[in-house]
């Protein structure tokens, strides 16, 4: 029997909640001379935009990433844009509307209330921005200019060409530079968290490795932040960036701390498709696209047959003949249904057949109708760097004429298919954005919290820009409130000895197998397993065997793994083994998450759970919660603990795309 768990969320949409914050955030300023330390580990988005705000506000904050630069981040690959509920477009949009989309979109298995806080404080994030120097697109009159993602009939998507994330990155950066000059935050590259530190049952320190030096170094603080982005690269193959790694947020599960929805993963639509097995990487083509992009697969059989094997080219199928299936399917969305929907629907087709490139497993993302309508310049303009990197890796210049047909002209088109992108499950947060462990909190993709079982697009980066600027400085204050009475621990404390010790002899277990696989090729095979059993279409079957696997291959992780070199140093494959063996924990968390949830919501398929249209089916009776993890040892089932969900501002609804 799951036990329930209270969330500590106050009821509703939050606004009188939210006004007491305000007051609390009066209480702390930076005037009083706080001696407060808080240690961030992450310089993604969330990570940086959390440290540069506490120590705005007066904490002694210790920052901690594995790149060189907090530049490096991973964040700086989002390319699309970022929503905000500004209605620049006059077109309706509403702090509502875009509370209303994305719980929608979620498949009404997000928290309502954080839902509601995040469309309320994302126009703050434009303007934080903005006042950085952010340099977002603007129209000819100077305003901001907007687009639109899936998911969402309005226009409020703000974007820095295809490097919004980029410039978002360097915007938190400048403020984080600023507070490191200020003394009130102190940087450490080149360190990476391998565990977190409990005294008293609460989080008091972590231990950290030099990656440079191979040194593990002890930091202590009143309270730990931990923003280390999401769990995608358990796929092995993924839009992340190699570096991702889930090492930090299992550390802190083995602790103790909850583990909510791991099953939500969110297969991206809009990859450049696999092109062989030395791939390491896939590569996102952004989801703005699809603002002028046209999404088809032939209409005849025959024809995908004869492109699969080379014998004709897109641009040969004239356009009565292309199926153009999202905009019959989906007529009021098009395009522009959101992620899930869009990928199931390309594997839809690709499955009966009808895929392209000579796997047969890709459609076509095709820009001729935008470009006979506004011209090579105005779409050059919009996604210039992104046709130059599918260019880049594909050798096509989606922008080139190819060939006239009945008087339409046709551009060599995009292909495309779906890949794993993001992950909606992380550590379990209460309202406050606190781990079920006192004093530890997880924001940003590590987290759970906003986005139920599917992410919108452009949603990613305002819930990490929510945390870090507008949320977390806040609510951590209620934590930290009576922690100004404590003495700060002694880094000398015999638990922080004991975790460096136990982090020590993991890292000597790893190189003392001394076996004949490498990291990689370990990776790649729980990649495959996960992708095949615990990916796109799942089943209760397919995860039983894939669980099975993973059992087996982690046991030859744990007896044949070949770890090169020593402790000093660097050690590059050392660090990958120990993300490694925390990616088998996080793969089978996902699939017992998956065989849990019987039923189908959001990037969480289970091909039992479908209408006749091939479309997800949720049991809102039986799952409408957040399913929490809590780890019961390696190799035993962790258990399930259930948080309710309440929703009183929506009408929970089947979701509907097509009218
Ligand atoms: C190709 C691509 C395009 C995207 N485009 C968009 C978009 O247009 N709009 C949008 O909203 N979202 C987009 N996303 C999603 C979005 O980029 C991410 O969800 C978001 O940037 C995550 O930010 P974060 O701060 O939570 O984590 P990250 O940016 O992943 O940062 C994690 C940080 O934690 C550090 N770290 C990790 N582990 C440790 C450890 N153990 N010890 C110390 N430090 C550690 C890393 O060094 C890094 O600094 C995109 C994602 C991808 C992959």
């Amino acid at each position: 029997m799951a036990k329930v768990l209270d969330s500590k969320i106050p009821a509703g949409p939050v606004p009188e909640k939210w006004k007491e914050y305000k007051a609390h955030q009066r209480l702390v300023n930076p005037k009083n001379k706080l001696k407060l330390d808080v240690i961030v580990v992450g310089t993604g988005l969330a990570g940086a935009s959390a440290a540069a705000s506490l120590g705005e506000m007066g904490f002694n904050v210790i920052n901690l990433c594995i790149q060189d630069s907090p530049r490096r981040a991973h964040s700086i690959a989002a390319q699309g844009g970022i929503n905000a509920a500004k209605c620049y477009q006059n077109d309706g949009d509403s702090v509502y509307r875009l509370f209303y989309d994305t719980v929608k979109g979620g498949d009404y298995r997000a928290r309502e209330a954080n839902v509601y806080r995040l469309a309320e404080v994302s126009n703050n994030i434009i303007d934080q921005c903005v006042a950085q120097g952010v340099p977002f697109a603007r129209e000819y009159g100077g305003m901001l200019a907007n687009r639109s993602f899936g998911g969402a009939q309005v226009s409020r998507t703000f974007y820095a060409k295809g490097q919004t994330g980029q410039q978002l990155l360097l915007g938190a950066y400048s403020s984080l530079s600023c507070q490191v000059q200020a003394g009130k935050v102190k940087l450490y590259t080149r360190y990476e968290m391998e565990d977190v530190v409990i005294v008293d049952g609460r989080a008091r320190g972590i231990i950290a490795k030099n990656l440079v030096t191979g040194k593990l170094e002890r930091f202590s603080a009143n309270a730990v932040v931990i923003a280390t982005g999401g769990y995608g690269n358990t796929y092995f193959l993924s839009t992340n960036a190699m570096g991702c790694n889930c090492t930090a947020a299992i550390q802190c599960y083995r602790k103790g701390a909850f583990f909510a929805n791991p099953s939500y993963v969110q297969i991206h639509p809009t990859c450049i498709p696999v092109h062989g097995d030395k791939q390491s990487k896939l590569t996102l083509m952004s989801e703005s696209l699809r603002n002028d992009g046209r999404i088809w697969v032939p209409k005849n059989i025959e024809d995908a047959k004869k492109l699969q094997k080379g014998e004709i080219n897109p641009w040969d199928i004239a356009e009565e003949d292309r199926d153009y299936y999202l905009e019959r399917r989906y007529p009021a969305f098009g395009n522009l249904v959101p992620r899930d929907v869009a990928s199931r629907a390309a594997k839809e087709r690709c499955d009966k057949g009808f895929g392209v490139n000579n796997t047969g497993l890709a459609v076509y993302l095709d820009f001729s109708e935008s470009i006979n309508r506004l011209g090579i310049d105005v779409i050059m303009q919009r996604y210039g760097n992104l046709f130059e990197m599918y260019e880049e890796i594909t050798d096509v210049f989606p922008g080139e004429f190819a060939k006239e047909i009945n008087g339409v002209k046709y551009y060599k088109p995009m292909m495309i298919f779906p890949a794993v992108h993001y992950t909606m499950g992380g550590i379990w947060v209460d309202y406050e954005l606190q781990t079920t462990i006192p004093g530890l909190f997880a924001i940003g993709e590590c987290n759970f919290s906003d986005h139920g079982a599917n992410r919108l697009g452009a949603s990613a980066l305002m819930q990490g820009l929510a945390d870090g600027y507008f949320v977390l400085p806040y609510t951590i204050q209620n934590y930290l409130a009576d922690q100004a009475v404590w003495p700060k621990v002694s880094t000398d404390l015999p638990e922080f000895a004991e975790v460096e010790k136990a982090v020590n002899a993991e890292m000597d277990r790893l190189l003392n197998i001394k076996g004949k696989r490498s990291v990689d090729s370990l990776h790649k095979e729980l990649g495959h397993i996960m992708w095949e059993y615990v990916g796109m279409g799942r089943t209760a079957e397919g995860l039983k065997t894939g669980l099975k696997k993973m059992h087996e291959l982690e046991k030859e992780f744990d007896s044949n793994l070949f770890v090169p070199g020593t402790k000093e140093g660097l050690n590059i494959e050392l660090d990958k083994a120990i993300h490694l063996r925390d990616f088998f924990t996080m793969g089978q968390l996902v699939a017992f998450d998956a065989l849990s949830r019987n039923e189908s919501c959001g990037g969480h398929f289970r091909e039992e759970y479908q209408t006749e249209e091939g479309e997800a089916k949720r049991d809102d009776e039986n799952y409408f919660y957040v399913g929490c993890w809590e780890y019961q040892g390696k190799g035993n089932e962790p258990t399930l603990t259930k948080e309710p969900l309440e929703y009183e501002a929506i009408k929970v609804q089947t979701r509907n795309y097509k009218n």
